[in-house]
């Protein structure tokens, strides 16, 4: 039995872990009222029994409401909203309490039941709500307070207390708000301070999570050309290079390297140079497909990455690529500039035992294409 309940303790724990994203205060409302109805399905018949002694008073009534109030809300728990079953506990409470009040005069357990229809508002509900129900509590005595020396109330049981003592009444009521009700706004105070603080720690998780992501596409991005980055294009490629490995399927890597681009930088400004740069990038990304990757891998050099490629279908694609940045008139400050390129091309090879390996023979490509005299595509044998 005690191992039972452990293991539903844990598996609400769990539960409350596992929700807390959601709404933790839902599911310990939840739990609070699977709670009372466990106790209340014992403790109601056993105050029932006093019947027998004291006869049928109007707080049995109200005692097996509250056992009635408690089984509704144990079974429709799980579709009802959180804002009405907190209402209709807090109001339970509050009705017996106040019943309890008029039966048996202030030093009965009516105390209890005020005092938790405080505890579950500072809990589950504001602040400013248990000050308003704390206000509602002490008004209600107040006014049995004056019924009683008016003469006005009697009560039904005839506790063995002073009743009609003003002074007996005025310390029941300082008695229930220091001793009882402060501690349980407290409670339910930093309760909402906790609530509060959640709340910040969740946005500024979001906010951590948000820059975390902004950081890792800055960190595989390149700045000037938005294109992929060097470091990028070796996660991509090594992940493709596996898979070449595994299916065979053609893996083709051209190495797009700009003629003279020096010379632009020198006659035009830094600033030109850079205009070219993004041009070319944007000529390179249209010619790929959308599950292939044009990288920027330094400088003046990109590398672009072709799969399910033959190699005549390479150097088609290759050749499209210097046509289409030679053909373009590159506007910046007034001029057109005119730029070419030397690609290197290579075939992944059964042989290759890294990605490095194929780069390094695109770079090959280009030193060729550069003797070749620029403005044109080569590729190594070797
Ligand atoms: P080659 O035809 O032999 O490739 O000659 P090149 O002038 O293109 O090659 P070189 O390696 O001599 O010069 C590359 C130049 O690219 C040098 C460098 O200042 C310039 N460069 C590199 N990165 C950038 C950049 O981000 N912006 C600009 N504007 N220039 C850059
Ligand atoms: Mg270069
Ligand atoms: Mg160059």
């Amino acid at each position: 039995m005690f191992s039972l309940i452990l293991k539903k303790i844990n598996n609400f724990t769990a539960a409350l872990i596992e929700s807390e994203e959601i709404n933790y205060q839902h599911s310990l409302l939840n739990f609070t009222i699977v709670f009372y109805f466990c106790s209340f399905v014992i403790a109601v018949p056993i105050s029932l029994i006093r019947v027998i002694e004291t006869g049928w008073l109007v707080i049995n009534f109200f005692h097996l409401l509250l056992l009635f109030t408690i089984t509704c809300l144990f079974f429709v728990r799980k579709n009802t909203s959180y804002s009405k079953k907190i209402s209709i506990l807090i109001a339970t409470f509050y009705l017996v309490g106040a019943v309890g009040n008029y039966q048996l005069g202030l030093s009965s357990g009516n105390y209890l039941y005020f005092a938790v229809s405080v505890l579950l508002s500072a809990t589950f509900l504001s602040l400013r709500t248990t000050f308003l129900i704390l206000l509602l509590i002490v008004t209600t005595q107040s006014a049995f307070m004056y019924l009683t020396k008016a003469g006005l109330v009697g009560y039904q049981l005839s506790p063995l207390i002073p009743i009609n003592n003003l002074h007996f009444w005025i310390t029941h009521l300082v008695a229930f708000i220091t001793v009882i009700a402060t501690p349980l706004i407290a409670i339910g105070w930093l309760n909402s301070l906790l609530k509060l603080s959640q709340v910040k720690l969740r946005a500024s998780n979001q906010e951590l999570l948000s820059t975390k992501n902004k950081l890792e596409v800055l960190a595989l991005t390149d700045e000037l050309t938005s294109l992929p980055n060097r470091r990028s294009l070796f996660s991509y490629s090594q992940l493709e290079f596996a898979k070449f490995k595994r299916n065979k399927n053609s893996f083709s890597v051209l190495m797009i390297d700009l003629d003279y681009f020096k010379k632009v930088n020198d006659s035009y400004g830094h600033d030109a140079g850079d205009k070219v740069l993004i041009v070319v990038a944007n000529i390179l990304l249209k010619q790929i497909r959308k599950y292939e990757l044009v990288a920027r891998a330094g400088g003046e050099e990109f590398v672009a990455i072709l799969l399910d490629t033959t190699p005549e279908e390479s150097h088609l694609i290759a050749n499209r690529m210097r046509e289409a940045i030679k053909n373009t008139d590159i506007f910046h400050d007034g001029v057109y500039i005119k730029i070419t390129t030397s690609i290197g091309i290579s075939h992944a090879r059964e042989a290759d035992l890294s990605f490095e390996q194929i780069l390094k023979r695109a770079d090959l490509g280009v030193y060729k294409a550069k003797e070749k005299g620029r403005d044109c595509v080569a590729e190594v044998s070797r």
